[in-house]
Parts: structure tokens; sequence; C-alpha cells
């Protein structure tokens, strides 16, 4: 068969992961808790369950859910989505970013992403015929590099990723960056796809900027977020996509034919425990306090850190250590520290090996402790 993907192999995390259980490495590739959900989210799920919600939801999520998540939006970031129109309950944000792809791209148009971009985008780009056009984040920080995007901007760009938080570098944006983006997409025909799955995970005071909060840019954005990074609950795929009603029909056109609905009782769940605020509002402090005790365990080991102001992943910098490729060195620390890492290099379209590696610290205090003890002995 005439693979539509032909360079596209089993997702990095998925090999790690699989690497981790083969060898009993820690892991800390994959991004996922090891630590469970709450107890009052179980029990929602398991209430709702048992009264009987189990049979398909409305494609466009469970009205409740959809209030909720209008409500928490408008109370953050200050913009009003409708919630009748305006947003959608999806199977996780990988969903969401496959069917605002489907949705948006026609064959030809050109797509910018960031490099290193997370490793579904080039690939929903692609299969919908699009064009990934690659823009470099600047090496320093990871911050946008505004003079190189401006230049990657043509007749024929149809759509912008942003992703902040960032996976894979922790970088998060500013308000500059947002009216960058506004001035560079202004009286064009560009729409944004803003990836913002990490919204509650920012450390060091700063605060989430959302695109939804720009009066300007939340006219052609499709807004994602997932309630598997904010409520430890990764394997219940679910999350949400909110865009004006314009694009937000033609997302749903394409949504009822991928899933049409996601999972009845789950979304009950998240909608009666999306009252309880502080649980987003205290996640940033958890997360921090976690990298901490990762940092802190690490001080005195011959890896560089490489600064994170969101998401819960870290860079390593192991130029002090190897002279090893990632792919390589993340498959010996496996097999011999007994720690999974991520590489780096399948996040850029040319694969090309830098000396960094991702490591996860959503996990508990201790297997932290652990894990930067052995890699502090590297
Ligand atoms: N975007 C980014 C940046 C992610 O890190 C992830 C997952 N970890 C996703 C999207 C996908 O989220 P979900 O699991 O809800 O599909
Ligand atoms: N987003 C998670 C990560 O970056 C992984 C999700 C997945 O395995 N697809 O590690």
């Amino acid at each position: 068969m005439n693979s539509k993907l032909p360079d596209v192999g089993t997702t990095i995390f998925t090999v790690m992961s699989r690497m981790a259980a083969e060898h009993s490495a820690i892991n800390l590739s994959q991004g996922f808790p090891d630590f469970n959900c709450p107890e009052k989210l179980v029990d929602l799920v398991d209430y709702y369950l048992r009264k009987g919600f189990n049979q398909y939801a409305p494609m466009q999520g469970v009205p409740v859910l959809r209030q909720k998540i209008s409500e928490k939006i408008q109370k953050l970031y200050g913009h009003r989505y409708d919630a009748e129109e305006e947003i959608n309950v999806t199977a996780g944000a990988t969903q969401a970013i496959y069917t605002v792809s489907s949705a948006v791209i026609n064959p030809g148009d050109e797509v910018i992403l960031m490099e290193p971009a997370y490793d579904c985008y080039a690939p929903s780009v692609k299969i919908n015929g699009g064009i990934p056009v690659f823009v470099p984040l600047k090496e320093s920080d990871f911050s946008i590099d505004w003079d190189k995007l401006a230049g990657a901007v043509t007749g024929r760009t149809r759509m912008i990723f942003l992703n902040s938080p960032h996976n894979p570098t922790g970088s998060v944006i500013n308000e500059t960056d947002i009216k960058n983006l506004e001035d560079i997409t202004r009286n064009k025909d560009i729409f944004i796809l803003s990836d913002e799955v990490y919204e509650h995970i920012v450390f060091d005071k700063k605060k989430h900027i959302s695109v939804s909060g720009s009066k300007e840019l939340s006219k052609k954005a499709f807004v994602i977020s997932s309630f598997g990074k904010t409520y430890h609950t990764t394997g219940w795929k679910m999350g949400y996509c909110a865009a004006p009603r314009n694009l937000m029909k033609e997302f749903r056109k394409v949504h009822q034919f991928i899933v049409f609905a996601v999972n009845t009782p789950i979304q009950y769940a998240y909608a009666e425990y999306m009252d309880n605020e502080s649980h987003y509002i205290t996640l940033n402090d958890f997360y921090e306090n976690k990298r901490n005790i990762f940092l802190k365990h690490m001080k005195n080991s011959r890896w560089k850190i490489k600064p994170t102001s969101g998401t819960y992943f870290q860079l390593l910098d192991y130029s002090g250590i190897t002279k090893m490729n990632d792919m390589d060195f993340a498959e010996t620390l496996t097999k011999e520290a007994g720690i999974a890492t991520i590489p780096l290099s399948p996040f850029y379209n040319d694969k090309q090996s830098g000396n960094l590696l991702r490591v996860c610290f959503a996990k508990k205090d201790e297997v932290l402790e652990k894990a930067a003890d052995l890699l502090s002995k590297i």
C-alpha cells in the first residue's frame, strides 16, 4: 500500500514507554502522572455510571460541561464563548488538533509549526494535504523568533500552530508574543490553532496567556485544552476546543464523523468536579514543587538544566557527559541506568540530534528523588 505518511514510524512516547517497561526503568519519558487522580472525581464517574448515564452524549458534548468550560474561560481569560455554539468536547486534545486540521487545511495550504514541535502536529497537517513550514524557536530560551515567523508567512499560509506552555521545552508566551501574532495575522486569511493543554501548569508567578484573551486573535483561533493534564487523568482522553461560531461550525462537520461524541459519564463527572476551582488554581504550585524537588537533587550532577516555565517537562543538556546522539543515549540510559527519557530529535523535521533529553516530573516525590540521584551518578 502507498503510505500516506511514509516518513512516520511509531511515536517516540510509545517507543520509550515500551522500552522502560521492558527494562524495568523509571519511566520519565511519556508525559503522564504516576499518582492517581482525585478520589472525588472517581466517585463522580462511578455515580454517573450507576445512575445510567451510559448512552451517547450529544455530539458537541453534554451542555452542563460546555457551560462550565465557557464559565472557566471567561473567568480566567475574559472571553465569553457561547456554550451552545462555540465549545466542543473532544476525545482528548489530539483529536481536537486532528479535527481542526481536517476542517481547515486544503491540499497545498501551508501551515506554520514552530520547532521543536509536539509530535502529532506535522502528521495531522500532512495527512490532510497541508505543507508544514517549520520555524525554529530561539535556541537560547525557546521563545518565538518573530522575524523568522514573519518571514515564513506567504500568500498560501492557512494556519499557525501555537503551543504555550510549550511541550517539550517548557517555554511560555507573554503579552508581546500575542501582540506580534496579532500583527502578523492582521487582515490575512490565517487561522490559529492554539494548543493550551498545559494552561494550568505555569511556574514562578508567571501567568498563562491564552489566545482566547485577545479580542483580535479569538476571532480566528481554535483554542484547545485537555482535561488529562489538569486532572491527572491522561487515560480518560478528554479535552475540548473553543472557537467562534463560524469556525466551530466547520469543526463540528468533521468532529461528528471522526468520533461523533465522547464518553458520557466522564463528561458529567468533570462538569461537577470543575466547581472545585481550587484544583486547577493550586496545580501551578503542585507541579512547581515537583520541578524544584527534581532540580534540587540534580544540583551536583553533570547535566545542564534548561529553565522550564511551564508544563511538567524539564529539558536536560548532556553535552558535558557524552557525544552520543540523543536516540542512542536515551536507549543506553534506559537499559544501563534504569531511567527512560525522551530524546528531542523526534520533535524536529530533520530529526537531527542535539544534546537534549526531556524528562517528565509528574511523578511521586520519592520517584523524582531516586531518578535524580541515579542521573546525578552519570
Ligand atoms: N498537545 C500537547 C502539547 C501535549 O503535550 C499533549 C499530550 N500530552 C497533547 C496535545 C494531547 O493531549 P491528549 O492526551 O488530551 O490528547
Ligand atoms: N503528550 C504526552 C507527552 O508529551 C504523550 C502523549 C502520547 O503518548 N501521545 O509525553
